[in-house]
């Protein structure tokens, strides 16, 4: 079976014998950002429900996306000898934070090269002032007397990226608070002591990064923000002035009416388009993983770079023969 079909079908007219129309989600989380399943865990049921192309797009980190990716290239040689394929293409990714105009945006990165110098320098920079903010939480949380925040915070934290949930889980755990929210209600909550704002980088500089190192630059779910539809507008201006090229319009639960508002400016402003699911656990008001790709109706989906060549669909397409 031609894994791609659904996507390739309309635009090589590849031979596949019509199969059901593939899934795909460009905007996931795991559990090395906020999300709740491991790396591994979300490929599983990528996998389990016949995803086709997947971006692992956690919040500041590719963490998520290099351990999938490494346990796919395992399985992948494993699997040279069973001549099962994967069926799975894993496409880098990232959701940076950032500032503009006095709000937090996200701004995705898809397909960049991960080992390219600009992500390193973004990344290290983000990384570098977590630590620093972590500091600023431990010494106001010290100064009340609670010794050893920052150690307990950092051992809570493992191998994710330290926050307040970690200094909280701390203060539950050592028994200085009866419970998480006890925690942020008297110490880290907005206006305590230990409300430390984040950093977050210009919107320019993370575009920069993303688009330095070979990626895609994507508004994450535009209508989040709540925005007029003329700030909207001046965000989608400033964002292409970076060197942004696309955009969601589709992302988590949505109206069609809102849908066709972002389609509407994605033609207006030739921008790609991209969808996701935003998917960070499972819940009755959770999305799940997995978008239909839209009817592109002149529209260009990020997607498209991605797609097998014309040789490899018709290939593809050739195996389904008997
Ligand atoms: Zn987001
Ligand atoms: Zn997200």
């Amino acid at each position: 079976m031609c894994f791609f079909s659904g996507l390739c079908q309309r635009r090589y007219g590849c031979r596949a014998s019509s199969v059901k129309i593939v899934l795909i989600d460009f905007h996931t989380h795991t559990a090395a950002s906020d999300g709740a399943l491991s790396p591994r865990e979300l490929v599983a049921l990528a996998r389990e429900r016949q995803i086709g192309m997947l971006a692992i797009t956690d919040h500041d980190t590719v963490a998520g996306y290099l351990a999938a990716a490494g346990d796919l290239a395992r399985t992948a040689r494993e699997e040279q000898y069973t001549h099962n394929t994967p069926g799975l293409r894993l496409i880098p990714g990232i959701e940076f934070s950032c500032r503009w105009s006095a709000t937090t945006i996200h701004i995705l990165g898809l397909g960049m090269d991960c080992d390219h110098p600009a992500m390193g320098e973004g990344l290290d920079l983000l990384n570098a002032a977590r630590i620093e903010r972590g500091r600023k939480i431990a010494q106001r949380l010290e100064a009340l007397g609670f010794d050893g925040a920052l150690e307990g915070a950092l051992a809570e934290a493992g191998d994710s990226q330290l926050g307040r949930p970690h200094f909280s889980a701390w203060m539950v755990a050592s028994g200085h608070v009866a419970d998480h929210n006890q925690a942020f209600d008297r110490y880290l909550g907005q206006g305590k002591t230990g409300d430390v704002k984040a950093f977050w980088p210009e919107l320019a500089q993370v575009v920069a990064w993303i688009v330095a190192a070979g990626g895609v630059a994507v508004i994450a779910h535009p209508l989040k923000y709540k925005f007029t539809r003329m700030k909207l507008r001046r965000l989608v201006v400033d964002f292409m002035a970076a060197g942004g090229t696309a955009i969601e319009v589709t992302s988590g639960y949505q109206t069609p009416d809102q849908t066709a508002q972002l389609r509407k400016l994605a033609s207006e402003f030739a921008l790609e388009v991209s969808v996701g699911s935003d998917f960070h656990r499972d819940g009755p008001y959770s999305p799940q993983p997995g978008v239909e790709p839209p009817l592109l109706d002149g529209l260009r989906g990020v997607w498209e770079r991605w797609l097998p060549r014309p040789a490899d669909a018709d290939t593809a397409g050739a195996q389904q023969q008997p």
